[in-house]
C-alpha cells in the first residue's frame, strides 16, 4: 500500500490501527497454489491464529482456502465465516478429550498429537477418521520458541513412537486418514523441509488408508532487508515431484496439504501508530508512540524486527531512534533504528503486521485494542471497531462493598 493511502486510513479511523491489504493476501495465496500446480490435489488450510478476523477468513474462503484451527473457538469462527466443517482441520495441543470430541461432532477433521488422547479417542470413536501429528525431530530455524519440531518440543508424536501408534490403531481399529507435521515458524532452508518430508513419507507408508499428507507450514517471509525468504517456487518444484512419485508408490489418491499463516498474511499487514513524544536523553532519542506490547508484542516476545517508516515525513533526513511504547514497562519496538526525522504527531508505519500481531493483542494497562481495517478494491473497510472503556469492564461484576 502507498503511504498516502495508509495516512488516509489513520486520519479516518484514528490510531493505532491495523490495516490489511486484501490484494497482497490474494497474491500470496495465488503464489503458493501456482508453485504446486503440478500436484493434482492441493489443499491450503490457512492458519487462523495468525489473523482471525472474520472478513479475512471470508476473503480466504472466496479463494477456496480451508482453515487450520487450534481451538474450538477458532473452529466456531471458521463456521461463522461460512466455511463448511469439511474445509476445517483442528490441530490442538494439550486440549481435553471433551473439546476434541465436541469438534469432531461438528464434522471437523481431527488431528491428534499425543498417544494418550489417540488411544482414548480411538477406543470411543473408532469410526471417526483421525489425522496424526508426527514430530519428525528436525530443528528448523534458530529460535527455540518458534521451532516446534525438535526433540524437546511439546508438539506432535515422536516419529520414534510409531510402533506404539500402530499398536493403538490396530487395537482400536480406528481410521487414520491423514498424517501431519509442522516443524515450526522459521524454516530457513528448503533442504531442511524436504528432509523432514522424507521422514513423513516414511511414516505414511505405515498407514493404508490415508487421504492426505499435511506438511504444515513454517514458510519464512522477509521482515527486514537481507532476510531470507522461503523460495516457494523452488520448494514447489522439488516437493511436487517427490509427492507425485510417492503417490504413485503409495497406490492411492492423496491430497497434499499446507497450513500457512505468516506466508499468507504477514506482509499484507501494516500497523500505524502516532508519535506522542520525542524524548532526548543522555544516550538516545526515544520516539514514544500511542501503543505498546499490548498491541504488538512480537518485537519484545520474539525479538522480531519489524521495519518502521515515518510515513508522515518520508523525505526527511535519517536519524537514529529508539522506538518505545506507552506501557509502564520496558516495551521497546526497536533500538538504534534509522528513521527519517520524527516530529510529535507523526504516524509511524510498522511493516509485516499481518501475522501474530492483532491476534496477540491484550488489554494490559487497561488500554483498548486497536481498530482493524481491510483495504480492498481501493477502499478502506472497518472490520473491527476500536475498543472502548465499556469493553474493558464488560465482564467485570461489581460486588457490593
Ligand atoms: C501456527 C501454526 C501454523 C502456521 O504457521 P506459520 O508459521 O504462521 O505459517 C500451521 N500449523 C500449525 C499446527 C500451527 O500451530
Amino acid at each position: 500500500m502507498e503511504s498516502h493511502q495508509l495516512l488516509a486510513v489513520a486520519e479516518e479511523f484514528g490510531s493505532p490501527v491495523y490495516v490489511y491489504d486484501a490484494a497482497k493476501i490474494q497474491s500470496q495465496y495465488q503464489r503458493l497454489t501456482n508453485a504446486f500446480s503440478k500436484v493434482e490435489r492441493l489443499r491450503i488450510n490457512y492458519a487462523v491464529k495468525a489473523l482471525s478476523n472474520l472478513s479475512v477468513l471470508k476473503l480466504l474462503k472466496q479463494m477456496n482456502s480451508g482453515l487450520d484451527t487450534v481451538s474450538i473457538q477458532e473452529v466456531q469462527l471458521g463456521l461463522h465465516a461460512g466455511f463448511s466443517p469439511d474445509k476445517i482441520i483442528y490441530t490442538p495441543n494439550g486440549v481435553s478429550l471433551d473439546e476434541i470430541e465436541e469438534v469432531a461432532r461438528l464434522g471437523v477433521q481431527i488431528n491428534i498429537d499425543n498417544l494418550s488422547i489417540l488411544e482414548q479417542f480411538g477406543t470411543k470413536h473408532p469410526q471417526i477418521p483421525v489425522c496424526i501429528r508426527i514430530n519428525p525431530h528436525v530443528m528448523a530455524g534458530g529460535n527455540s520458541n518458534i521451532s516446534v519440531g525438535h526433540i524437546d518440543s511439546k508438539f506432535g508424536i515422536s516419529v520414534h513412537q510409531l510402533p506404539h501408534v500402530l499398536r493403538i490403531v490396530e487395537n482400536t481399529n480406528m481410521d487414520i486418514n491423514g498424517i501431519h507435521m509442522h516443524t515450526g515458524s522459521d524454516i530457513l532452508d528448503i533442504e531442511v523441509f524436504l528432509y523432514a518430508s522424507e521422514i513423513l513419507f516414511d511414516a505414511a507408508k505405515n498407514f493404508k488408508t490415508l487421504d492426505f499428507i499435511d506438511f504444515g507450514s513454517g514458510f519464512k517471509v522477509p521482515y527486514k532487508k537481507g532476510d531470507i525468504e522461503t523460495n516457494i517456487e523452488e520448494l514447489g518444484k522439488k516437493l511436487s515431484k517427490r509427492f507425485n512419485a510417492f503417490e504413485r508408490e503409495y497406490g492411492r489418491e492423496l491430497t497434499l496439504t499446507f497450513e500457512p499463516g505468516k506466508f499468507l498474511v504477514s506482509e499484507a499487514g501494516y500497523f500505524l501508530a502516532k508519535v506522542n513524544v520525542v524524548k532526548q536523553t543522555t544516550s538516545t532519542v526515544f520516539a514514544g508512540i500511542d501503543s505498546g506490547f499490548n498491541h504488538l508484542i512480537r518485537p519484545m516476545l520474539y525479538g522480531s524486527e519489524h521495519q518502521i517508516e515515518n510515513i508522515s515525513h518520508p523525505k526527511g533526513k535519517e536519524r537514529f531512534y529508539t522506538v518505545v511504547g506507552y506501557i509502564c514497562e520496558t516495551d521497546t519496538f526497536a533500538s538504534n533504528r534509522r528513521i527519517t526525522e520524527i516530529k510529535e504527531g507523526d504516524i509511524l508505519c510498522f511493516k509485516n503486521a499481518g501475522a501474530y500481531c492483532f491476534t496477540m493483542a491484550s488489554n494490559y494497562n487497561s488500554r483498548c485494542k486497536p481498530a482493524e481495517v481491510l483495504w480492498m478494491n481501493d477502499k478502506a473497510h472497518l472490520i473491527t471497531k476500536r475498543e472502548t472503556f465499556e469493553d474493558i469492564i464488560r465482564n467485570q461484576i461489581e460486588i457490593d462493598m
